[in-house]
């Protein structure tokens, strides 16, 4: 038995910044607008990241206060921790049936005073800080997650109670069940995003064997403020690293991936984190090697030079194999394909995989919206609707169409605002009086 939310105007799925943004830009116009989010938290992978290039401004400055923003406007409602398992039409409505998981604590309780983590015996794995330290069983995702409500990872809970005994409102509730949800929605934002080649994908980096050979998420989070060590170590020591070396279409542009495109921000970001790095970790040398450098978009060319002028050695050649030395340090073996075309050795470190952008859970499996060859949804008419799917009521927004940075990704999420505001006008949608409704 499913429980009927208020009806809403628009559903943005995904709450990354992208689908944020969309949020925000049409509940600012008078529309409801509920987001779901299948994790804990909204945020997205933006709020994991440590700074953006251009401009090296802090990601989570720019990420929270959106966040916040749309958990506290009147006309959104944040659904976290929600998966969709079904849409369906009648006329110019569609029926969406959710499923909220169970926290084991109940969100409308928790005050986020974090006592149940303090009491909580049990050390799991952090994936939002890449593995590398560790959070209790029962945890806030992360400092700035929203909602501040704490969850129970039944895989490590042991059921000893401490966290019921110290919670000050009763929230904790291990008989929380799987919540059966249905909404009504005039118009659907697809803003699902996109997840990372996984570090495997080329055996011969051997990036899921050798702990120094890292991926370029968790590179962001040694580089944040808050991240696992508060500095820059080597993962599998602690050492800190003299020589770091970035290995550039590690998960794209490689058509035996199956990811014959380019990602299209990942010299961006290894030069970012290179030029991080030289302040992080001053007497580290640091190598990028490359096929080509992309630097496509306003202010990237000078960014890149202002990376060669700091001394980032730039090396173009393709990496045939990584290694790992008994000292733990890394070997990559490459082949210049520069003027001197010679096969080379050289020690680092540490080893990060510069890993391509992959389609994320899209909603193509639940609605009739094309995919293109590279997986990502397609926009049939782009230069003249750019974010129709061409389903009549659906939109897309960020980087559910196809890899992009923050600054195209938020231009996109104002287009498919603009777009599903001009639909619902046309349906007669006109915006409401706000009801202020919340999960
Ligand atoms: C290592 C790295 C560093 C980067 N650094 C920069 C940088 O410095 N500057 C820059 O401009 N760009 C950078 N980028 C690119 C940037 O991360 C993306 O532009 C941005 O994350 C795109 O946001 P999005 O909202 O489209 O997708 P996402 O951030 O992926 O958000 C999608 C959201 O949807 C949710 N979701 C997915 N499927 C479902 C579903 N079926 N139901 C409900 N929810 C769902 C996800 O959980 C997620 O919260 C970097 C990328 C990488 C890989």
């Amino acid at each position: 038995m499913s429980t009927l939310l208020p009806a809403t105007d628009a559903l943005v799925v995904g709450g990354g910044i992208a689908g944020l943004q969309t949020a925000l830009d049409l509940a600012d116009q008078g529309y409801q607008v509920t987001i779901v989010e299948r994790e804990p938290s909204i945020g997205g992978a933006m709020i994991g990241l440590s700074k953006v290039f251009p401009t090296l401004d802090c990601a989570s400055c720019i990420t929270t206060p959106k966040m916040a923003a749309a958990a506290h406007h009147e006309g959104i409602t944040l659904l976290t921790y929600t998966g969709i398992d079904s849409i369906s039409r009648n006329g110019a409505t569609f029926s969406v049936r959710l499923t909220k998981k169970p926290r084991f604590v109940r969100e409308d309780l928790c005050i986020g005073c974090r006592l149940c983590e303090y009491a909580c015996p049990s050390i799991v794995p952090d994936q939002f800080q890449g593995g590398y330290s560790g959070h209790r069983a029962i945890h806030i995702p992360f400092s700035n997650a929203i909602p501040q409500t704490a969850r129970v990872d039944d895989n490590y809970c042991t059921l000893c109670g401490q966290c019921v005994a110290v919670c000050p409102t009763d929230a904790v509730d291990f008989e929380q069940k799987p919540k059966q949800l249905e909404v009504q929605a005039k118009t659907i934002i697809d803003a699902t995003g996109w997840r990372l080649t996984p570090i495997d994908a080329k055996p011969q980096y051997h990036g899921d064997t050798i702990a120094n050979v890292i991926s370029p998420l968790q590179m962001e989070r040694l580089l944040a403020p808050h991240g696992p060590f508060g500095r820059v170590l080597r993962p599998a020591d602690g050492k800190v690293p003299e020589s770091i070396a970035y290995v550039q279409c590690a998960g794209s542009r490689d058509a035996t991936l199956g990811v014959p495109y380019c990602s299209r921000v990942c010299c961006m970001y290894a030069i970012k984190q290179a030029m991080l790095l030289s302040g992080a970790v001053p007497l580290a040398d640091i190598t990028i090697y490359y096929m080509d450098i992309r630097a496509f978009g306003k202010g990237f060319e000078e960014f890149y030079q202002n990376a060669k002028a700091m001394g980032i050695e730039f090396i173009k050649g393709k990496v045939a194999r990584i290694t790992e030395n008994p000292d733990r340090s890394i070997m990559v073996r490459f082949e210049r394909i520069d003027e001197f075309g010679q096969v080379e050795e050289r020690r680092h470190d540490m080893v990060v995989l510069s890993l391509g952008m992959l389609p994320g859970d899209n909603l193509h499996p639940l609605l009739p919206i094309q995919i293109g060859k590279d997986g990502f949804v397609l926009v049939p008419h782009a230069k003249e609707a750019p974010c129709h799917t061409g389903v009549d009521g659906v939109f897309v927004a960020g980087t559910t169409t196809g890899p992009k940075d923050i600054v195209d990704t938020i231009v996109e999420a104002g287009a498919a605002a603009s777009e599903a505001a001009m639909y619902l006008k046309e349906i007669g949608g006109d915006p409401r009086p706000s009801e202020g409704n919340e999960s």
